[in-house]
């Protein structure tokens, strides 16, 4: 896993395997703020860079932009390991108990590779609340409980699904895992209203004011 430094405050984790995956770290007063669980691989490396880039700094919470399997995929050794619990919209939250099923991943894979979490570990994100210097923002349509969270301080967003980066150019999110593309983009309209200078797209990139470019993607529907 590749750690690079975005902001001040936000640092982005990225493996490309088999599709570009990247997860963030955002450091404050307190400690730090996971978003996201990427996959399994990125664990390892994410346990060294707390160790050493962050000087050991306690990790104080982990937040998910949604449940999909690349999003998730080291919290189960993290969660084991750290008794932290993972907090997404509570819409999404059925969906990583296992009561409800994406019917967006591969046909026929649903959530095969969801392991299911235990009730007690997941928590309900205070869509009012700031977490370590992050505001959540409900941007459904990837999938219903999709969440981005804006980081007003850097004027980062970092958009899980939302969108895609594609060589610094803001696209859709991915047609096949996306459950109502409409709406996707109208949420996307969240960076028209926040105008942030760079948001973070989870495959795989940062793309410099989305906004503008954003006029284009909705254009081209
Ligand atoms: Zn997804």
């Amino acid at each position: 896993m590749k750690l690079k430094q975005l902001t001040r405050h936000v640092w982005a984790g990225y493996v490309y395997w088999p599709l570009p995956v990247m997860i963030w770290i955002v450091e404050d007063r307190d400690g730090l703020t996971l978003v996201d669980g990427g996959l399994p691989s990125m664990w390892n490396p994410m346990h060294e860079a707390i160790r050493t880039t962050f000087r050991g700094r306690s990790l104080n919470r982990i937040l998910l932009t949604h449940g999909h399997s690349d999003h998730v995929g080291m919290l189960y050794a993290l969660t084991e390991s750290l008794q932290l619990p993972v907090t997404a919209h509570e819409i999404e939250i059925p969906f990583l108990t296992g009561e409800r099923s994406y019917t967006t991943l591969r046909q026929g894979s649903k959530n095969k590779d969801i392991k299911p979490f235990a009730p007690n570990i997941l928590q309900p994100l205070d869509m009012k609340g700031n977490y370590g210097g992050l505001v959540p923002f409900h941007t459904p349509g990837h999938c219903l409980g999709h969440v981005a969270y804006y980081h007003p301080e850097d004027n980062i967003l970092l958009a899980g699904d939302l969108f895609t980066a594609f060589f610094d150019k803001l696209r859709r999110p991915i047609e096949k895992f996306t459950a109502n593309m409409e709406e996707s983009l109208q949420s996307g309209a969240i960076v028209k209203r926040l105008q942030p200078r760079l948001t973070a797209c989870a495959h795989c990139g940062v793309v410099k004011d989305a906004s503008i470019q954003y006029i284009n993607l909705v254009k081209n529907n």
